[in-house]
């Protein structure tokens, strides 16, 4: 069984919180299943993709955002573990800081986890399998890894299971 838990070493390193509004934060034990899609309006424009696993929200930035049309695959990088906290912030993030630029939430809601194993060994299998419960995402989802790169996913858009 996988024991690892999340770790917020690499997100503390990036950051100095004397100068980012953003929440320090820390790994949560039992998480409940949160997602939170931050539009985050930095040197390029990105959406942040992060789901509760692990204590911590795992994240991938999302160049062009997540696709609501069924079959629609988008870039989805690995970034840092992010504190849970995070999920409610929105603000500005001051020039010469890490991420500069302004963060707002453009969805949040819950998640369940469609795979028999755990989330954590479906991030170590490199493929999640997911329904989101949001504003604006709604229905299944799949993260995948690409071969190519380990930071590389893909965040797909599921057809519905039939009843
Ligand atoms: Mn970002």
């Amino acid at each position: 069984m996988r024991k690892k838990q999340g770790s917020l070493k690499e997100y503390h390193q990036r950051r100095h919180f004397k100068e980012t509004q953003e929440p320090r934060g820390k790994v949560v034990k039992r998480p409940k299943n949160i997602f939170v899609v931050q539009r985050h309006n930095a040197s390029h424009l990105h959406y942040d993709f992060r789901l509760a696993v692990d204590g911590v929200l795992k994240s991938w930035a999302v160049p062009k955002g997540p696709s609501k049309k069924v079959g629609l695959k988008r870039l989805a990088v690995e970034t840092e573990d992010h504190p849970l906290a995070y999920a409610k912030f929105e603000g500005t993030i001051a020039e010469g800081n890490y991420g500069a630029g302004t963060v707002t939430i453009w969805d949040h809601g819950t998640y369940t986890n469609d795979k028999t194993i755990s989330m954590q060994e479906a991030l170590d299998e490199g493929k999640l399998e997911f329904t989101l419960d949001g504003t604006q995402l709604k229905g299944r989802y799949a993260l995948v890894r690409m071969h190519n790169s380990p930071k590389n996913w893909l965040l797909i858009k599921e057809r519905a299971r039939k009843k």
